[in-house]
């Protein structure tokens, strides 16, 4: 299982700032098509675990749509919550997708738990699934630090309260270029590389 430079893979995400990294750090190798503009609706995440729900959602548009398809599943998780919100990452911040009200949340939960320890990572776990084929699934972590208030409005989801172990910026406070080049989602494509290209 190889993939081509040029081949055409379908990007199984409707998130645009995580189409927006993934074309970043797939180094414009691949035509890449959104399931969205595929007209694809997303499956629903049943799985317990990042690398279940990247499976699924990637083995879903491979096969609807006959062609290789990446799909990512990411999340922050905090160790003084028992590792929450994890897979229910993008849950948490609502129907409205107002991640405002997710790092409330996760600050409440934190101060309710009495946590002095505020230390959380993020994890992508990256699916490639052939057309009723074999798949290939791997994981990148990035261990970091919450911070409150919020700081930085540039990224999206949970980066304004991540600062990453060794920087002394949150995630939301980084040009794209840098987090690109250290995130969870581009040290879970160095391996995906290793694995296929
Ligand atoms: P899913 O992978 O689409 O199920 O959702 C993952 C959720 O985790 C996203 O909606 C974000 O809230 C959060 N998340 C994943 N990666 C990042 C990141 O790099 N920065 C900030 N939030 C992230």
């Amino acid at each position: 299982m190889t993939l081509e430079p040029g081949q055409r893979l379908v990007v199984a995400t409707h998130n645009p700032g995580k189409v927006r990294e993934l074309a970043e750090i797939l180094e414009n190798r691949f035509e890449l098509v959104t399931a969205g503009e595929m007209g694809l609706s997303e499956p629903d995440e049943t799985e317990s675990t990042f690398v279940g729900n990247a499976l699924l959602k990637a083995r879903a548009a491979a096969d609807a749509t006959g062609f290789v398809a990446i799909a990512d599943d990411s999340g922050i998780s905090v160790a003084a919550l028992d590792g929450q919100p994890g897979i229910y990452s993008a849950r948490w911040a609502g129907p409205d997708k107002d991640f405002t009200v997710a790092m409330k949340k996760v600050e409440e939960r934190l101060e309710e738990a009495g946590a002095e320890d505020f230390s959380a990572w993020f994890t992508s776990a990256l699916a490639v699934a052939w057309p009723n084929g074999p798949a290939v699934v791997v994981e990148g972590r990035i261990d970091g630090t919450l911070v409150f208030p919020p700081r930085g409005d540039k990224g999206f989801g949970y980066d304004p309260i991540f600062q990453p172990e060794g920087h002394g910026q949150t995630f939301g406070e980084m040009e794209a270029l840098q987090k690109d080049g250290m995130s969870h989602r581009a040290r879970a494509f160095a391996k995906l590389k290793a694995a296929l290209l």
